[in-house]
């Protein structure tokens, strides 16, 4: 093994456990080394070894609910929904009732995030109203994610007021190339979600053989820029009859690679690093999330009643204890009581909900509208 290689991994894993995030000229060298090498395998063993110690075995498992199976006119080069391939024979989309049962289903067996995904023009209003009614319905101590079209930040208040904990959004690989979107419009709908209560949660994807390590670089400098609460990898599906079909999908050691210099190049401040759709695989990489869908899925043409692949949430439990984790939330979402039932009771006014005291016993209250400030023997700061 090349001995200025390991002790610079070494020297980013120490960092890692200080809350150091590496900047893109370090993940560029760890990129350059070939996924096989034995300097790889050392970055993979002490990516996994740091997952543990900075998580403290605990994992996130997310159960995505695509909530439309529906032509989409945006055309990106490498999703089946894609208006111009034609691959969406049949539309389907799911009516709140069974989004709730959906929701219901994950939690009862332990899915501790809970994402409703659409397409980029459904109407939030509608998912918003739906964020209530799973709150209600639905009890648990869960996040609810949104994977949703562009948002203003008054749309992202909305979003967090009805029940959100978090948003996903990302800059995807070659946005404005392979995408019709202007990198810059993608970039302020995450801006929009930063600056909201709603915690960040982003991806580097598609990642294809296409793409340069600049390329991947420059991807995952932007997510840690942006101080998210987890950051996944994901890889180009290649999905027949889209324009980026017939191109190979990026190997697994080489997404083993990445996940592990995600791991260490985000600092132990960035509670989750996930992959999808090989979850398990990033798991010996270091990673610390788990996902598993339903419905409507951006790599498949067919809408799964089940969960997709045959991936329940209770195998993903058992996959995730066997690799010395438990699905444990690092921190949920402070509105949850004591007694993990959600703060605001179905259809309260701001006014009629009062202050709730949060599991660290520590009193949240409402001050200006727009966020949750905490109160601390008489000092406030921003929660
Ligand atoms: S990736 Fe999203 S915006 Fe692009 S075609 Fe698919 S659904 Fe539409």
């Amino acid at each position: 093994m090349d001995n200025a290689v390991k002790a610079l991994i070494d020297r980013i894993a120490n960092e890692a456990s200080r809350g150091a995030t590496q900047e893109k000229e370090t993940m560029l060298l760890l990129l350059g080394l070939d996924p096989r090498s034995e300097e790889t395998a050392h970055l993979i063993e002490t990516a996994r070894a740091f997952a543990r110690q900075a998580s403290g075995g605990r994992a996130r498992l997310a159960g995505a609910i695509g909530i439309d199976l529906h032509s989409c006119q945006m055309n990106c080069k490498f999703c089946s929904f894609g208006e111009a391939w034609g691959l969406v024979k049949e539309e389907s989309i799911l009516t709140e009732d069974q989004v709730i049962a959906m929701a219901r289903a994950y939690v009862e067996a332990g899915v501790n995030m809970v994402t409703l995904r659409s397409t980029e023009f459904y109407d939030l209003n509608t998912i918003c109203s739906w964020l209530r009614d799973i709150r209600e319905q639905v009890p648990g101590k869960y996040e609810l994610n949104l994977n949703v079209g562009e948002l203003t930040p008054e749309m992202a208040h909305a979003c967090y007021e009805a029940g959100a904990s978090s948003a996903y959004h990302v800059l995807r690989m070659r946005e404005g190339i392979d995408t019709p979107f202007k990198p810059e419009i993608r970039v302020r709908t995450i801006q929009a979600i930063v600056d909201s209560p709603l915690k960040f949660n982003t991806c580097i994807e598609p990642i294809g053989i296409e793409h340069t390590d600049e390329e991947i670089a420059d991807r995952m400098a932007f997510a840690l820029s942006c101080h998210p609460d987890s950051v996944g990898i994901m890889p180009r599906v290649p999905v027949a009859g889209t324009p980026l079909g017939d191109i190979e999908m990026i190997s697994r050691d080489r997404m083993r690679q990445m996940a592990a210099i995600l791991r260490l190049a985000a600092g132990r401040n960035v509670k989750y690093i996930t992959m999808h759709p090989d979850d398990e695989l990033g798991l010996e990489a270091g990673t610390n999330g788990f996902s598993v869908e339903r419905g409507a899925v951006p790599r498949d043409v067919e809408f799964s009643d089940g969960e997709w692949k045959g991936l329940t949430a209770k195998r993903a439990v058992e996959i995730l204890r066997s690799a010395g984790y438990e699905t444990e939330l690092i921190d949920c979402d402070p509105r949850f009581r004591k007694d993990a039932s959600w703060w605001r009771p179905h259809g309260a006014t701001e006014a009629e909900t009062p202050s709730i005291i949060g599991e660290d016993g520590v009193e949240y209250v409402r001050r200006d509208g727009q966020r949750i400030k905490m109160k601390v023997s008489g000092k406030q700061t921003v929660g």
